[in-house]
Formats: structure tokens, sequence, C-alpha cells
């Protein structure tokens, strides 16, 4: 048996390949360090790898091991992040190579040097003599003076003071007086002047609270109805925090194209820290440079979306989610982990507080910081229960009883009327539905043909403008036929309403009016929205269209007027978050309205206007009907008074899927009796992408035994013979089943 040599080792090494385990191979003669990344050959290619671990010995015999092609000498991984991914592995059942690999910018991912841009800070190392800088120097004077407030100095801070700053400095620190280090390049943050607004007694006591524990594991919910200075609290509390040395903060956010505004307030309000974004509309390599500055501790300040939980940031001393309730947190395929529960545990292994906010937490938030007594981990709660601006006040919210007022192509006579008088005051209007396209549906009025997609079970969104009918859950589309498929009849008509729809229908009805309208479909550049929200803000919309895109973030403070067009589906609706939901989207909206001095109004179309729901969102009341809602998830023993695993499958075979199905639930009935084990059922969507679905679902008091259970379940499904015929997943702590 061959044996290595004293210059070889053997490297485990991390792959992006769906087999739970490390990969072990041999390197000759390089000096490599753990996290560093390798080119390994794997089946045939060549992959990229992480080191996990140098060792001297394999269980593979030596002779079976390959050799590493290549050490790239860029990036090594911080061993820091390691904990929180072996975490989300372990507890989300998920491959650990395959993990560590996609929370990677994509350039760290291929097989070519990773490039970044690098720039300059500069501290002073000894003190200057005082003869060194001359009365006459002004400059010099400048600099040393800024030194004396701040350890370092960018160029751009240095850029600030005068740009013949290099001509300065340089001589100092060839005299070795200045030290310059390189740092990766993070763009500049600009100042701008407005006032610091003072905290009003709620804001300051939120902060007051929080500070009073900085350095240990703490949760809380900063819980305040939209415009009631959550954002300021964050500012200002994260100032704080920032102002030790080093210290980072990450802030994360649902989805930070929908909200530029917040980005621009950090930057402004905390332009001395280095701020990075992290989300899906950066360039590759706009991805890699901010993700090597937090990496490297240059940035200070980290926002981003979902993924960039598992930003390494070696310095991290405080996390913010913002709109803590909002389902984009939660991935939805590969690894399905929540943001929100990751961010928890990533505060809890460094032992940093971490802060949820949100005018409607989520029911599981909403436990945590109110049902104490049960939790050994109880969240801080923090209230802000008035709008911050003190002449902004509260939106008006009615609902109309479209029984009495009927509504005709979409819109009842009552909102029309409240929509005229805008006009009529130049003021703006909102109108909301959460339906993209010209109509859900296209309809036989001859034999109930309607349109519905071949691959899913779902309708044919009607698109008028390209005369075509789309499947929003395939992407399939065809031409708009010109008789029905069924019969023959030629009179097909659009039913319902949809953004489209109702643009066309506010133009006939009002042809003077600038009308707006803003969904997916008229977004898709990435400038759009930005362009877009401009355009409000100069007064050159009258009327807005659209959907939940404009339901986020936004100030509009001409906006006086919020119509919600349909939302009696949603109230109905079969899944059990369907009111949360509907809430929290409704509440969301309606706080676009009189964010200005003008007192706003929120009219929401329906046929209940009794519901329960409208009733606590015409109180503002979001407390007592979360109280409500949670007492009846107890009751039902649904989320988050249990905990529940979903074992998804899918195939064109429905037979391989209820076989595989079967035999999942039997086992897991055989492994335990701790855990409630569902039969197989059948999703609302039974079809999905031509792929016929079910599922298995998993319920237990405590998250151990369900842990328990997978322990052995999980090997046991790969293991089956069907595993890797057909397409299964496992969701934990699912959204909804
Ligand atoms: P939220 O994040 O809860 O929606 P913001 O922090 O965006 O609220 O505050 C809403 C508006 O009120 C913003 O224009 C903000 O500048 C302003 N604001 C916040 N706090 C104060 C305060 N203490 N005094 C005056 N204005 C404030
Ligand atoms: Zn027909
Ligand atoms: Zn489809």
């Amino acid at each position: 048996m061959s044996s290595l040599s004293s210059t070889s080792n053997i490297l485990s090494v991390a792959l992006d390949v769906p087999l739970d385990r490390m990969f072990d191979y041999v390197n000759h003669n390089v000096q490599v360090q753990i996290g560093q990344r390798v080119v390994v050959p794997f089946a045939g290619r060549q992959l990229v790898g992480i080191v996990m671990a140098i060792n001297q010995h394999s269980e593979v015999p030596l002779e079976k091991l390959k050799t590493v092609i290549h050490v790239f000498d860029d990036i090594a991984l911080d061993m820091q992040i390691f904990p929180l991914l072996q975490f989300c592995a372990d507890y989300y059942h998920y491959p650990l190579g395959q993990l560590l690999i996609s929370t990677l910018p994509l350039r760290l991912r291929q097989i070519k040097p990773a490039v970044s841009l690098k720039s300059y800070i500069y501290r002073v190392e000894h003190a200057l003599p005082p003869e060194h800088v001359q009365k006459r120097q002004l400059v010099l004077q400048r600099i040393m003076d800024a030194f004396s407030h701040q350890t370092h100095l960018s160029e751009y801070a240095l850029s600030a003071i005068s740009t013949s700053w290099r001509k300065w400095l340089h001589p100092l620190v060839s005299e070795g007086y200045v030290v310059a280090e390189e740092v990766i390049a993070v763009k500049p943050s600009v100042p701008a002047s407005h006032a610091v607004p003072v905290l009003n007694a709620e804001q300051q006591s939120a902060i007051d609270a929080i500070l009073e524990t900085p350095h240990a594991f703490k949760p809380w919910l900063l819980y305040g109805v939209t415009g009631s200075g959550k954002t300021e609290v964050y500012i200002q509390l994260l100032a704080n925090i920032l102002s030790e040395p080093l210290a980072q903060v990450l802030v994360l956010v649902p989805e930070i194209n929908l909200t530029p505004q917040l980005e621009a307030r950090f930057r402004t309000r905390l332009s001395q820290y280095p701020l990075v974004t992290l989300h899906s509309n950066l360039s590759e390599s706009e991805r890699l440079q901010n993700w090597l500055a937090a990496k490297s501790g240059t940035a200070k300040i980290v926002i981003g979306t979902r993924l960039s939980v598992f930003t390494p940031m070696p310095h991290l001393k405080m996390m913010v989610l913002d709109e803590e309730h909002d389902g984009s947190y939660k991935q939805q395929d590969g690894m399905r982990y929540h943001a929100r529960d990751v961010a928890m545990v990533r505060a809890k292994q460094l032992n940093i507080p971490i802060v949820l906010g949100s005018a409607t937490p989520s029911l599981e938030t909403w436990y945590n910081a109110t049902a104490s007594q049960h939790k050994k981990q109880s969240y801080g709660l923090l209230t802000l229960t008035e709008r911050a601006v003190t002449d902004a006040q509260l939106p008006k919210i009615m609902c109309i009883d479209i029984a009495k007022s009927p509504v005709e192509n979409g819109l009842s006579p009552l909102l029309i009327q409240a929509i005229r008088e805008r006009l009529a005051r130049r003021e703006q209007s909102l109108l909301f539905i959460n339906r993209r396209g010209y109509a859900p549906v296209l309809h036989c009025s001859a034999c109930q043909w309607h349109s519905s997609c071949a691959r899913c079970s779902a309708k044919l969104v009607v698109h008028l403008s390209q005369r075509r009918l789309k499947c929003h859950h395939c992407g399939h589309e065809q031409k708009i036929p010109l008789q029905c498929p069924s019969c023959g009849n030629t009179d097909l008509k659009p039913v319902g309403q949809a953004t489209q729809r109702l643009s066309q229908t506010l133009t006939h009805l009002f042809p003077n009016a600038r009308i707006a309208r803003v969904d997916r479909d008229s977004m898709r550049n990435k400038d759009a929205l930005t362009d877009m929200l401009n355009q409000v803000y100069a007064g050159e919309v009258d009327i807005l269209v659209g959907t939940q895109m404009l339901a986020k973030g936004h100030d509009f403070p001409n906006l006086t007027l919020v119509g919600v067009i349909d939302t009696d589906t949603a109230l109905y609706s079969p899944d059990f978050r369907a009111s949360e939901r509907l809430f929290s989207q409704l509440m969301q909206v309606s706080g676009r309205a009189g964010r200005g001095s003008v007192g706003g109004e929120v009219l929401i179309q329906t046929s209940f206007p009794d519901h329960d729901l409208f009733h606590a969102l015409r109180a503002q009341d979001y407390a007592s009907y979360a109280n409500a809602l949670l007492q009846e998830r107890i009751a039902m023993q649904f989320p988050p008074s249990r905990f529940f695993v979903l074992l998804k499958a899918e195939a064109t075979d429905f037979q391989q899927v209820q076989h595989f199905l079967n035999f999942a639930a039997e086992k897991a009935r055989q492994i335990s009796n701790q855990v409630l084990i569902y039969d197989p059922v059948r999703p609302q969507m039974e079809r999905l992408k031509g792929l016929e679905r079910a599922h298995v679902l998993l319920q237990a008091e405590k998250r151990q035994n369900l842990q328990k259970v997978m322990a052995s379940w999980v090997p046991a499904l790969r293991a089956h013979k069907l595993s890797s015929k057909i397409r299964w997943a496992l969701d934990i702590d699912p959204l909804e089943f």
C-alpha cells in the first residue's frame, strides 16, 4: 500500500453535489488552509470545492484517492460561519457541501480566480512630531484633524478633505508615520443634510431597552404600525452599535428592489459606515465585491435579502429583520429555510441581539413575544403605537358592501366617486388588486369551457394586449383561441378582474387622468419600478393600479386614497395562513395612504363587511386579531402551536408518487409514536408543470421529536428504490400545506 509523502496531505472537501458527505483528495506540495477554494475531479467533471479539513489519513485507500487539481489562493471562508451552516444542514436535512457552495457568490463557484477591487484605508502608526505640520499646510492639518476623530480614513473620506490628499499623505506613509492597509473597495455613501429626528418616547424606550444588553443573545419584536418610525429606530440603534470599533450589522429585508428608499435612507444617515447590499438584482461582480467586503470586515452595514443571512461577517454585532412576517423570507426550493429562523440561530450562536420589525408580526413571532409564560426564551416586545410624524394620522379604513353598492367592471359607484374626488383635489389614488394580466380566465358561456393549463391545476390568465393566454405557474403560453376549443362558440369572454383590465376601465372612466400600472409585467425592466416611483413622487401620476409590489414601504405623501378591489377569495381560502397574510397585506397597502399631512382613506370592496378580519382592520387592531387567530391555531393544533414537516413528492406517474409516500408514511409510523403522521394527500395544486403531486405531513409538539424521527426516516427515504426516479423534497416548518 502506498503511503503519503511528507509534503502531502489529504483534504476533506465540500462539493456542490446532492450527497450528504465530504470527499477526500490528495494534495501535493501546496500550502493550503481550511476554507480555501480548490478544484477537484468528480465523476468525470471538475468542480470547485471548499477545504473543510486537512488530514494525514483517509478512510478511503490511498491509491483510490484522486488528486487536487488546483488550489485558489483568492479567498478562504472563515470558520465563524461553519457552525451556522452545519446547524442548517442538520436541521433542514440538506447536504452540507451543497448548502455551503450555494451560499457563495456565483463567481466563487466558478473555476476561475476571483478578482476584486481593492482600495486603501490609512491609519496613524506613530504620532507626528508637531514640527511636521506647518501653519500653511492647511490640507495636512485637516487630514491630521480627521485622524484625531477617526482611527481609519478611507480614500473616499480623504478625497472629501481635499483632492490633493495624496501629495500630503504619501510622504507620511514612506516615513512610517501612517500605514496604508489594502481593503476591499466599497461604494461610498454620501451624507445628506436633513436633520436627525428627535425620537419620541416610545422609540427612545425601544432603543434603551435593546441597548441595556447589547452583547447578549436577545430577540426583540419591534411592533409598530406603518409609519410609526421603526426604520428610524433601526437607524439610531445601529448607529449606536456601529460606534464600537470594527462592529458590523446585518439588516435583512424581504425584497430590496421593491424598496429602494430604504437603502438610500441607511446610506445617507449612516454615511460614515461602509454599506453594501446583497440581493439578486446585482451583477455577479458586484455581488462578489459586496460579499467580500462583508467577509473582510470592510463593510460595516450589510443590507440584504433572504440568502444574505449566510454572509460571513467577522464582527457581526446585531441583526435586524425588517417586515419579519414577509413570506419571501422563506426559501421555496433547494434548502427550504426560513431566514428568520436561521437569523435567530445565528444570533444565538454569536450571542448578539436580533430585532424583528413588523406592523403585523407573523403569528410565530407574536406567540414568542406574547406567550412568555409558555416559553423558556421569550422575545422582548417593543410597541410603537402612533405615526411618528406629528401631523400624519393613521388612515381611515372602511368597507364598501358590494351587495349594496354593486360593482361594475370591478368598481363600485362609491369607490369611483372617491377616486373622482381625489382627482378634483389633485390627490393621488392607489387601487390594489393582487392579480396581474387582463382577466384571470377566459370563459365560454355556451358550454362552460374555461381556459386551463394542460400542465398545471390552474387557469390560463388572459393577457389581452399580447393576445395570449398564460399560465402563471409554469410559464406556458398560447394564443387566445378565436373560438371555443370545446363547442366552437366564437363568443369567448374574459371573466374577472386583473390589473390590465382595471387600468382600462379607469381610462374609460377618467380619460384625463394619468394612470399607471405596477405589476410584474409592467416592471420587468430592472429600473422600471424606481422610475415609476419617482414619477409618483413628482406628482406625474394620478391613479396607480398595482399588485402587492406597491404595498411595501413606499412613502407617497400625496396619496390619500387606497381602494382594495377584491379580497373575498382570500378571506375564505383553505390555506390556514390566508387570514394572517391578508390582514398584513391590507394593513401594508393601507399604510400607503395618508403619509403626508392630508388624512388618508382606505376603501375595501367586499361581500363580507362583517367579517372579523375587517372589524380588526377598521380598528387597526392587529393585536387582538392576532390573539384570536392564535387561539384558533392552538385549538386546531396548527403552527405555531405545533411543528410540521412536509414531505412533498411529484412525478409524471402518480402511482409512483403514491407508492413512495405510502412507504414514507408507513416507515415514519414504525419509527415513532411521538409524532402524528397523516396519510398522503394531494395539495390544492394537484398538478404542476406536468407533474402529479402529493405530500405526507408529520406533526409534533416539539421540534426535537420531528428531528428524532427524521434521523432514521430520511436515510430510509433516500435508500428507497423510487427515491431517484421521482422528485421529492422535505420542507421543515412549511409555510403552507
Ligand atoms: P416605519 O419604518 O415604521 O414605517 P419610518 O421610520 O419610515 O416608519 O417613519 C415614518 C416617517 O416618520 C418617516 O418619514 C420618518 O422620517 C419619520 N419619523 C420617524 N421617527 C420620527 C420622529 N421621532 N420624529 C419625526 N419624524 C419621524
Ligand atoms: Zn364552449
Ligand atoms: Zn401551467
